[in-house]
């Protein structure tokens, strides 16, 4: 069964789109972006560490309503793109956050360029979340 879901840019629910860990280091301060949820308006936050650690999902198979539904509507670039996935701390609706490569900063080293992001259309609190919960870390 596809779960009713939609794909939205990630700069309609994000106020940071470039994360760039270079700057970070020069600045010593952390860039921060928050999601802000349409079905609660709650904010999830994420850093350029978040991201880093992230890549290794795309090798994951995520064989979840939820990973074959996002497969399905936005599949992954053969490379330098990465997601995701993470619920909102307000409602518990699952998200799914494409990103990829922003440029590189230094030898060998990119930074993050947020893409796209996966929503359900509609969501309530309380609906069950369509993945194993123990298959998932938070932000
Ligand atoms: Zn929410």
């Amino acid at each position: 069964m596809d779960l009713d879901l939609r794909v939205v840019s990630a700069s309609e629910r994000l106020d940071r789109i470039e994360f760039n860990p270079g700057s970070e280091w020069l600045a010593h301060a952390i860039q921060l972006g928050s999601y802000r949820c349409p079905h609660c308006g709650c904010l999830s936050e994420l850093h350029t560490g978040t991201l880093r650690q992230h890549e290794h999902d795309r090798k994951h198979l995520d064989p979840s309503p939820w990973g074959q539904s996002c497969a399905r509507l936005r599949p992954l670039a053969a490379a330098w793109e990465w997601f995701l996935d993470f619920s909102c701390m307000g409602c518990g609706a699952p998200v799914r956050l494409f990103y990829g490569h922003g440029g590189e900063y230094s030898m060998g080293s990119h930074k993050y360029r947020l893409l796209e992001v996966v929503e359900t259309a509609t969501w309530s609190k309380g609906d069950e979340a369509p993945w194993v919960s123990s298959q998932r870390r938070g932000v």
